[in-house]
């Protein structure tokens, strides 16, 4: 078994979701006592976040190069950063390293090409939902046909990530709200939502809705487990 490589704490709370599902699948897999081989590197949050909102991407790029590097000469053989978000500086973190580092927005893609879903919907924070880093690799990659939610739902969605979810808070009225949200992207015309943030999964689930929803962790942590055990 290959050693999983994770860049987490962005936030600890999508982290720990990362680490359980990586943890179940393998011991779907392999049974009996089996767990994955991990070595995460845990960033403090606060300096990310001051970072992403000034606009200092370079600074938060250096911080997770060096990480890299760290869970890199630790042993790992794969590396996963466990944030939709951070995925704007993929490329100064994979050019840090020798490893793998997969893209959480290319697994992704492979599941909707899966599923046969040509248009999806896509919640996450501002930056990942107004830039082009991520959409526009779900568009010119794999062509699949991304809408994002008006302004002021991009804005509601923005604040619920960053003042509940990476605070461990989850309420109902978030996710009443969130639930309206898919609903306008689903009338819309997506297929599919794409849970374009590693917390929000804590807030929506798949029994709450009949639309589809594309849990972006656990489709990401169930890559490195399949690369892992191959
Ligand atoms: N975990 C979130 C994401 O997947 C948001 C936190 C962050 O900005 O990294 O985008």
């Amino acid at each position: 078994m290959k050693t999983i490589g994770l860049l987490g704490g962005m936030s600890w709370e999508s982290t720990a979701s990362y680490y359980k599902a990586i943890n179940e699948r393998v011991k779907a897999k392999l049974g009996g006592l089996h767990s994955a081989k991990i070595c995460l590197y845990s960033v403090d949050f606060a300096e990310i976040e001051a970072l992403q909102h000034a606009g200092k991407w370079a600074e938060t790029a250096e911080i997770l190069a060096q990480a890299a590097r760290s869970v890199e000469a630790g042993g790992a053989d794969i590396l996963l950063i466990c944030t939709n978000t951070m995925h704007k500086v993929f490329e100064e973190v994979a050019s840090s390293v020798s490893i793998p580092l997969l893209h959480i927005a290319d697994a992704t893609a492979q599941a909707l090409i899966r599923d046969e879903v040509k248009t999806v919907g896509l919640l996450g924070t501002r930056f990942t939902m107004e830039q082009d880093f991520y959409k526009g690799r779900l568009i010119k990659h794999f062509g699949i046909a991304v809408l994002t939610p008006t302004a002021d739902e991009q804005a509601l969605v923005h604040d619920v990530i960053y003042r509940e979810l990476c605070q461990g808070i989850v309420s109902a009225e978030s996710k009443a709200r969130y639930l309206e949200v898919i609903g306008n992207l689903h009338q819309r015309g997506a297929q599919g939502i794409v849970l374009g943030c590693t917390e929000i999964a804590l807030l929506v689930q798949q029994p709450d809705t009949d639309i589809p929803l594309y849990d972006t962790a656990e489709i990401h942590a169930n890559q490195a487990v399949e690369l892992a055990l191959s």
